[in-house]
């Protein structure tokens, strides 16, 4: 029988009736003829709230406890969904990542998955089982305990559960009825994308649209995964959502596909630091050990052998990179005179594959931001996006004058 993956998001399974809506939704499903694995998310606001508890015990927690605790929220709504199936008379079944079980990494907080054995779940469906209900964001490390996949996971196991399983779709069921030039929340005129390339959505996803979680877009594009965002909210049609597919399945291109943001960041400024070989990798391989994603780096021109070094890192990391900069310096390789924090910034980036051929899209993308008067911090650039730092407080603005300036509410 052919097999379908079908992920609820927090806001599809935020309370009892969302749960009974989505349940029948996989009912339809199950009428279709599919095998189906569904993934689940915690209720919406379940795991935020869990990490808060988490960090207000303990700031620099110890990341293996916060997935025992944070891992939490996804096993009540599986089992919750796999009740209601039952109460409508589908033979269904509850899992926990450890159960399958979902095999991953030991980067507790942000781990990734190694491998899904299918012949736990098969053998379930050999015997009648036509549910399997999968707490999604979960897994088990080779030391035998529980994991989570970063935030918003759960997009992750959907796509790694559709891979193992070689199924034949795997539909992101959300609160928005697909994949949009922008936030829709940011703008009104953020249009809906019938088909987004892989590499695009990728670079949207790394660079803060949170639609789907990063990792879940690398796995589709690696196995070639069918992968659909859709809405929990809208009637059922074949055509609805949003496809992402292969750059060849798509006729026409706007230079820039969309524009995505990210709010959580901080820069971070080191000043007057020796400016000798080494001293890139005396700063930076500390924070890494210390689990701070750096992002965007500067190095200032040097002046009498110092120099300022600048780097991004997420808002909720600035502790953690902080403690490690002091250890680096108390232990003397490294030296510096001040550490300066700025917790008041943003990204926002274009993104496109379009940008290969054409020239002047980033000199656009400076120009606009300065007839809004807004002050470029740091600037990054890849081959298909352009990224800057800005004033958050500016955020919303540049967002709506880069949607405006590339005309992203016209289809190509
Ligand atoms: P879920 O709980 O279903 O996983 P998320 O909140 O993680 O949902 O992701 C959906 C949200 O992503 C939308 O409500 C929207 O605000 C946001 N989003 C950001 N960028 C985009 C985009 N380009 N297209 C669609 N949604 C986006
Ligand atoms: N519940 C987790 C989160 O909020 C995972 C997910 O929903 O994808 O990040
Ligand atoms: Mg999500």
């Amino acid at each position: 029988m052919p097999t379908l993956v079908m992920k609820f998001g927090g806001t599809s399974v935020a309370n009892l009736d969302r749960i009974a809506r989505a349940s029948k939704r996989v009912a339809l499903e199950v009428a279709n003829g599919y095998n189906v694995i569904v993934v689940v998310s915690a209720m919406s606001g379940k795991t935020n709230e869990l990490v808060g508890w988490v960090n207000e015990t303990s700031p620099l927690y110890d990341a293996r406890e916060y997935d025992a605790v944070v891992s939490s929220g996804e096993n009540v709504t599986a089992g919750l969904m796999a009740l209601r199936l039952q109460e409508m008379d589908i033979p269904a079944r509850s899992w926990q990542g450890w159960q399958v079980p979902v095999q991953t990494t030991s980067a507790h907080a942000n781990a990734r998955i190694e491998a899904i054995p299918t012949d736990n779940i098969e053998a379930k469906f050999a015997d009648g089982m036509k549910v399997a209900v999968v707490a999604g964001f979960q897994g088990i490390s080779p030391e035998g305990r529980i994991t989570t996949l970063g935030r918003g996971g759960s997009d992750t196991t959907a796509v790694a559960f559709a891979a193992a399983f070689g199924a034949e779709r795997c539909d992101i069921y959300t609160d928005v009825d697909g994949v949009y030039t922008t936030d829709p929340r940011i703008t009104s005129k953020a249009r809906k994308l019938d088909r987004i390339a892989f590499e695009e959505m990728l670079e949207l996803a790394s660079l803060g649209a949170k639609v789907l979680q990063t990792r879940s877009v690398e796995l589709a594009m690696r196995y070639r995964v069918k992968l659909r965002v859709l809405s929990s909210f809208e009637e059922p049609s074949d055509q609805a959502g949003t496809l992402v597919c292969a750059e060849e399945d798509i006729m026409e291109n706007n230079v820039v596909a969309g524009v995505a943001y990210s709010r959580d960041e901080a820069k971070m400024t080191l000043i007057s630091v020796a400016d000798r070989p080494g001293i890139a990798a005396a700063i930076f391989g500390p924070l890494a050990d210390a689990g701070v994603n750096v992002d965007m780096i500067v190095q200032n021109i040097s002046e009498e052998g110092r120099t300022d070094m600048t780097f991004s890192c997420p808002f909720d990391q600035v502790k953690r990179a902080q403690k490690a900069m002091e250890d680096a310096k108390a232990s003397g390789s490294i030296n510096f005179h001040d550490l300066v924090a700025d917790e008041g910034v943003a990204k926002v980036s274009i993104v496109g594959i379009g940008m290969r051929s054409h020239a002047g899209v980033a000199a656009k993308m400076f120009a606009t931001l300065r007839d809004e008067g807004i002050n470029i911090k740091v600037i990054t650039t890849s081959e298909i996006k352009v990224s800057v730092l800005i004033d958050r407080k500016y955020m919303e603005l540049a967002v709506q004058a880069l949607h405006d300036a590339f005309e992203l509410e016209k289809a190509a």
